[in-house]
Order: C-alpha cells, then structure tokens, then sequence
C-alpha cells in the first residue's frame, strides 16, 4: 500500500498521510536517545448521571443547568455512589486485564481553582478501584511496519469532573459553568511502556475501540467525554529514566502522535546541547504543532489529600462466588456482560479469511465499515473477502475521505449497491476505473441497481473477444508509426497502443483482454 489510512478522532476523518514526511521521521533505535511515554486517560463513564449526584450529564445542556446543590458544594449535601458507575468502571477494568480491589477508597484531592466550589475533587488516591492491568494493541507505522505492542496499567480510579472556567476578555471577567463539575471519571493510568506518538496514538485507538464495545464510555474527544495526557521523557537505553514533562489537552487521536513526537524532538536537542528538561506542565498548540509551557507555573502541589469522610469504603465482591448481600457488585456477574473485543474480532477475520493484518486493523477500526464488509460478504457466496475488503477500502473510504459521505451515512440501500458493484467487477461487467464512478453516484444518492446504472451510462465493460479484435486491428491500422517502432523493438510504445484501445473503446475495453489481443495481432504482424 503506497498510502496510510489512519482514523482520527475527531470528525472521524480518514486522513491519507503522505508517507515520505513521515518516513523522515526517526522511528530507529539508531539515535542514541529515546523517548518514554506513558499515558493518562479521563474517560467519561457513559452514564445519564453524576457520580455522586441526580443531575444530569447531557453534553449540550445550557450553561448551570445540571447542577444539583452537591455539585455546588452547598454545606450539608452529601455524597451519594452511583451504583451504575462503579459498574462501569469494574466492566472497563475487566475488560482492560485488572485486578478489582475488594475494598476501595475515595479521597479528598485539595485545590483552588473557580471551577472547584467544593475547594476538593473526590478522587481514589489510596486504593483505586482496579490495578494491574494490560492493554494490547496493533501498531501500523507510516514505513509500513507493522507489530502489537502492549502497554501495562498501573490502575484505574473513579473521579470527579471539574466545572468549566470561561474567560471573556473583551468584558474582562471570568465566568463558570458547573454543567461539568461531578460528572463521571475514569482514570487510566498506564505504565510507561511506548516509545513514540505512533505507538501512544494505536493505543488510544484501541481503547476507544474497546470503550465503544463495552458502551462504558462514548469517546467523542471533541465533547471531552475522553482527555488524553501524556507523560514525555527520553533517556539513553540503559540508563535510568529521565525527567519528564506533561503535555495536557490533547484533543484528538493525531494530536496525540504529534505533540508527543514534537515533544520527544524536543527533549533530545534539549539534552543534547547539554541543557536540562524541566519537569512541568505543558499545552499542545494543534494550530502551530508545538507543545508550549502552561503559564500557570505551578509549585509542585501539596494537594493535602485526604480520606473523604462522607462516602464509606467502596467493597466490591470479588470472590467466583455470588453474595446475596444487599447492594453489592460481584465481579462474575460483570464478567459475563464483556463482548467480543476488537483484538478477538482481527484474530476471526485473520484466520477465517487470511486478510492481511493492515486491513484487518483498518476493518475493526470502523464499526459500520466492519458491518459493511461482514454484510456484503455473506450475502453472496461468490464474493471473496479479499475483494470485499479492498474494495471497500481503496474505492469507498478514499470516497468517504472526500467528504462526499460519511460513513456512518452508509444506509443499507447503499450498502446493496456496493455489493451489487463488486459483482459487477467479479463479472468483468465493468472496469474498475468506471465502478469508481458508480460508487460515487451510489454514494451521491442515485437509487438505480448498479447494474441498470452502469448500463444508463454507458460504462458497461466490452469484453466480445470479436469487438475487441476490431478495435485493435483498427489502432494497428490506424498507428503505423508506433506498430513500426514495436516491430523496430522499440516496445515502449505498446502502453500507447493499449491507450489507443482503451480510449477508442470509451474507455470501456477489458483491458486484460485488449492486452491478450494487441499481442497476439502485433506477434502476426511481425511475420
Ligand atoms: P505521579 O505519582 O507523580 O503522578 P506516577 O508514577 O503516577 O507519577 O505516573 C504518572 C504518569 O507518568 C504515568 O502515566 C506514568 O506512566 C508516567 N511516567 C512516570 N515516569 C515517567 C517517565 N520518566 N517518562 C515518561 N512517563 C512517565
Ligand atoms: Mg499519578
């Protein structure tokens, strides 16, 4: 494949990424210094309420609308666990490889900030709800390299959200919106266990992926329903790791790989010129594609954490053995509701349809175009996974990357048609050329069977072995100049003559039969 497709977050675009720039990018273990990542993740647990309070989470509400008297932090209201969140969490950490603590905690994380009314989040400090986990996953690299990786979890935390500060310039004063402020969080916090972007970037895919299996987290990263942070530092392999920096408010699965590879850049001129990284916090600026020092420069904080005093230990049943304790989670009964995950999903298509592991990754990374290539496939016998899959692929997502449709728009009437196309083309009824135009106008809209449209337009495939004799012995007749430098062994020109065919023929000759033809007429003319 000379291009890369790779799915991005936000807007759920397919970007085709030139890969000479990215090959320029030092991915070898030549360079004396490497990078070490490791991740934070808030992902917002999919639930219609706050962790400790009725209101609602709804992404859109108007401003101070969902804001019960807790998340107000108004004296004297007391916390109340959401049952469905714990839930969530322990389904997430099931399916991320971890251990359930029996007994968890919660605790008091003290800071000032406007959007804090409590002047504390409520977080698991002492002993988060899970730990030890792994995640694996798939990475592609640009150069086409392809391996999995893993990356261990150091544990995973139920927390709170904080509100929202706005800060109006022109009026010269900060406003809040405590919408946010309790909302849902888990916290991921992985090991630092990548070594660039591209590796960061696949596993934040693949726990979008899962997180969208399990339901436990919508993922959209432009609603902030899931933030990213990660931790940068390089060092010389062998030698103890090095000082690291925080890079905050990644907002999208590219700018994930990008600040972290500008940040690792960085860091290596940096050390190189003897200088010395500072540990601190820093922004990722999408627009200039730099990471930059926050301007809060903040004091290592003394965040006075404390047990939360209003919410008893979190037990969870953990033992293979139901309770019939009132209220309580038991861990088997979570177990059964883990669905198939993505990395079972390649490991089916890998070894019932022999895909290529590229495409497979590209597959399970869409979930309509995964129903589109398991719909289209088993509807009609005679279709091959490999043409399915390449075909949906090269023709439709480089389509639906120019924005004519997104793919979630791929209703069932288009996804007939598609199928009804790769017929078409198994049947040698059209070129592939001229089934790149069906496809459009099937994703344009139009409603005719693919058949009857090729058919309208005139882009039925000729392949009457007597037309297509006459069409050559016309281009021979009509070049004699070229046939005569063919003959001269000048064979060059036989691109041109096929050309002449294909253009002659409106673009409609099966060329795998023109070229079968042409040689044999220029072989007799030879003698
Ligand atoms: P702290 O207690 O200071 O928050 P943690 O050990 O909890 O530190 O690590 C926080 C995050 O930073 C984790 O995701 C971890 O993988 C990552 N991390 C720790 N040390 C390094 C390092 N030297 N380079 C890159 N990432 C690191
Ligand atoms: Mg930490």
């Amino acid at each position: 494949m000379r291009e890369l497709i790779v799915n991005v977050g936000k807007n759920k675009q397919y970007f085709f990424v030139n890969q000479s720039i990215l090959k320029s990018r030092n991915y070898s273990t030549q360079t004396q210094w490497k990078g070490v990542v490791g991740l934070e993740v808030h992902a917002q647990i999919n639930s219609a309420s706050k962790l400790f309070s009725g209101a609602s989470t709804y992404f859109g509400e108007r401003v101070n609308n969902s804001v019960s008297l807790f998340d107000a932090a108004i004296p004297g209201t007391l916390p109340v666990l959401n049952k469905k969140c714990v839930e969530y969490g322990v389904l997430t950490a099931l399916a991320l490889n971890c251990s359930i603590n029996p007994v968890s905690l919660f605790d008091r994380k003290h800071y000032f900030y406007a959007d804090l009314p409590a002047g504390y989040q409520i977080t698991q400090q002492r002993k988060p709800l899970a730990k030890d986990g792994v995640l694996e996953f798939p990475v592609y690299l640009p150069s086409n390299k392809f391996y999995k990786k893993s990356s261990r979890i150091k544990q995973i935390q139920l927390e709170q959200d904080s509100g929202k500060s706005i800060h109006d310039e022109e009026a010269q004063r900060s406003l809040v919106d405590l919408n946010r402020a309790g909302v849902p969080l888990m916290e991921i916090v992985f090991e630092p266990d990548l070594e660039h972007g591209e590796e960061a970037a696949s596993l934040v895919k693949e726990l979008v992926l899962i997180l969208r299996r399990l339901e436990t987290c919508n993922c959209k990263m432009e609603e902030g329903s899931l933030r990213v942070d990660a931790n940068v530092s390089v060092h010389k392999p062998g030698t103890p790791l090095g000082v690291r920096s925080e890079i905050k408010n990644i907002g999208s699965i590219r700018g994930v790989a990008n600040a972290i590879d500008f940040e690792i850049e960085r860091q290596k001129k940096l050390l190189s010129s003897g200088m010395t990284v500072v540990n601190e916090t820093r922004n990722w600026d999408a627009g200039i594609g730099e990471t930059l020092p926050m301007r809060d420069k903040e004091e290592k904080q003394d965040y006075r954490f404390m047990p939360e005093p209003n919410l008893p230990p979190l037990h969870i049943n953990v033992s293979n053995k139901e309770t019939n304790r009132k209220n309580i989670i038991n861990v088997i009964d979570i177990k059964r509701l883990i669905p198939e995950l993505p990395e079972e999903t390649r490991n089916k298509l890998t070894s019932k349809y022999n895909l290529l592991p590229q495409i497979v990754m590209i597959l399970v990374d869409e979930e309509r175009l995964l129903q589109l290539f398991n719909n289209i496939l088993n509807k009609n016998p005679e279709r091959t996974p490999k043409r399915v899959a390449n075909f949906l692929i090269n023709e439709l997502l480089t389509l639906i990357n120019k924005d004519i449709i997104a793919l979630e728009q791929c209703d069932d009437e288009i996804e007939i048609r598609v199928g009804e196309i790769i017929d078409l083309i198994n049947n040698q009824d059209i070129s592939l050329i001229n089934s790149r135009l069906l496809l459009e106008e099937v994703l344009k809209g139009n409603k005719l069977p693919s058949k009857e449209l090729m058919e309208e337009r005139g882009w039925k495939q000729m392949s009457d072995i007597q037309e297509i004799k006459m069409l050559c012995e016309g281009v021979v007749k009509n070049n004699p100049k070229m046939v005569a430098q063919y003959k001269a062994g000048k064979h060059k020109v036989y691109k041109a003559l096929l050309g002449q065919v294909f253009k002659v023929s409106n673009k409609n000759a099966n060329m795998a039969l023109v070229d079968k033809v042409l040689k044999e007429l220029l072989q007799k003319e030879k003698f």
